[in-house]
């Protein structure tokens, strides 16, 4: 028999309001013991009803709402109480929760429940837990396309594709007519070569992920004078970087975030490159070159009617500086009167948005997921290998079922308790 369980869900302290959150068969008769609606109200399912909270030796006005199985986040009869944010309060009326048959919930317990239960996928429970620990608008952006429905959707696809794959194998093996046989295989061959390509993509998503995560790079590459450091204040909206009329100012790159549309930019200044004896600025300069390896996009500055430097292979973005005094090719900018910020900082996103492999907001974003993916693509690596050289479906059959497993660890299709305790002992209590 499934407990009932209860448990503060919002932070311990003073705040408006507090939230009681009980999820289990008994949830309703447990809530029906401390909270009656207000005379005339009357309280429906996954609606909010005004009344009167009576727990033990206190009383409260406070709102509550009962979700019935499975129409809740859980999957199972579930109740929230609203309380006024008195930690006292929240404190007497979990107790009252408590000792008339809900038991303490158990970090992420709520969660792990709403997966049990098949509401969720366990990618989506992380998504869940990686929302809640959000620190910046690229993080919320990742984590809540990883638990809006189109990575879970494509995660789901290729396993379901697997399994296909594996049970025409299976049903071919069994009946071994040789031209079914053939047919077959060519078919499934088309088919698993397919699926590698859908891992790949799934594979390079979190490679993006991580980089939506961590931050689009972007260096500023110029001559010195060019209005690198100008450049790099303007786009920040304040002053980080050193600017004089001298040469050489900056000679160590120096890098800073901020956020265009939900993206989060790290722009990293560099010193100008030119040729010089400076020992300092040298070292500057050879930070420079490296930096041009470790960007994602380069911005290429130079001031109307100068050379810019000589690169290749990149995400670049030609910039002529200084618009304000003469105009150049590329996009024309000025640090000092503004032109062609905004343009600059709309490019810059979509240059980033351009090289993205899902435009459909498929994004893997936990590590865990993006391993068992790696191990998936090279099993399926494997079973296309033993096909194509040997054409030993029995062989290739073990590697599919290798990836279809790896595959169904991501959504949780055969998670280990192990694996459920790693990832819901992360979450806090009352999630
Ligand atoms: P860096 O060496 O490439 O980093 O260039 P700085 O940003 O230090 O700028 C060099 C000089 O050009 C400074 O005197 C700036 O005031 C000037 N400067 C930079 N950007 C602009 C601009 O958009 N318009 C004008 N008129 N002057 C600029």
């Amino acid at each position: 028999m499934t407990s009932t369980i209860a448990a503060q869900s919002t932070p311990v302290g003073r705040g408006a309001i507090a939230i009681i959150r009980l999820s289990g068969p008994d949830s309703e008769k447990i809530l029906k013991s401390c909270f009656k609606p207000l005379s005339g109200k009357k309280m429906t399912a996954s609606h909010l009803t005004l009344g009167t909270l009576e727990a033990g030796e206190i009383k409260d006005r406070a709102m509550a709402v009962l979700f019935k199985a499975p129409i809740s986040y859980t999957g199972e009869d579930m109740a929230e109480i609203h309380v006024h944010g008195s930690q006292e309060i929240a404190t007497k009326t979990l107790q009252f929760l408590l000792k008339n048959g809900a038991r303490l919930a158990e970090s992420g317990e709520f969660t792990r429940r709403a997966f049990l239960s098949g509401k969720i996928g366990l990618n989506e429970a992380e998504a869940v837990g990686d929302l809640i620990n959000a620190r910046s608008t690229a993080q919320i952006n990742a984590a809540y396309s990883a638990l809006s429905g189109a990575t879970s959707e494509e995660i789901r696809g290729i396993y379901a594709g697997l399994l296909d794959v594996i049970s025409s194998f299976d049903a071919a093996v069994d009946y071994p007519e040789e031209d079914v046989e053939e047919m077959l295989e060519s078919e499934a061959l088309e088919k698993i070569k397919e699926l590698k390509v859908r891992l790949i993509r799934l594979a390079r998503s979190y490679e993006e992920g991580a980089k939506i995560k961590s931050g689009i790079r972007v260096a500023i590459i110029g001559e010195p004078n060019a209005g690198k450091s100008s450049l790099m204040n303007r786009l920040l909206g304040r002053d980080r970087a050193i600017v004089t009329a001298v040469p050489g100012t900056t000679r160590d790159t120096l890098e800073e975030t901020f956020e265009h549309k939900g993206m989060l930019f790290v722009l990293v200044d560099t010193a100008g490159l030119h040729e010089t004896s400076d020992v300092v600025e040298s070292e500057g300069i050879r930070r420079a070159r490296a930096e041009l390896d470790s960007a994602d996009i380069i911005l290429r500055l130079a001031e109307s009617g100068k050379s810019r430097p000589d690169i290749t292979g990149k995400l670049i973005i030609d910039v002529s500086s200084k618009s304000d005094i003469a105009k150049g090719d590329g996009l024309n900018v000025s640090s000092v009167s503004g032109e062609g910020i905004e343009e600059l900082k709309d490019l810059m996103f979509e240059t980033a948005s351009s090289g993205q492999v899902y435009g459909g907001g498929v994004v893997l974003t936990s590590e865990r997921s993006y391993s068992l993916t790696l191990r998936a693509l090279s099993s399926i690596k494997d079973a296309i290998d033993e096909m194509e050289r040997a054409s030993l479906v029995d062989l290739s059959i073990i590697y599919l079922k290798e990836a279809a497993r790896f595959v169904g660890d991501i959504i949780g299709a055969s998670a280990g308790e192990d694996t459920l305790n790693a990832i819901f002992s992360k979450f806090c209590v009352g999630k």
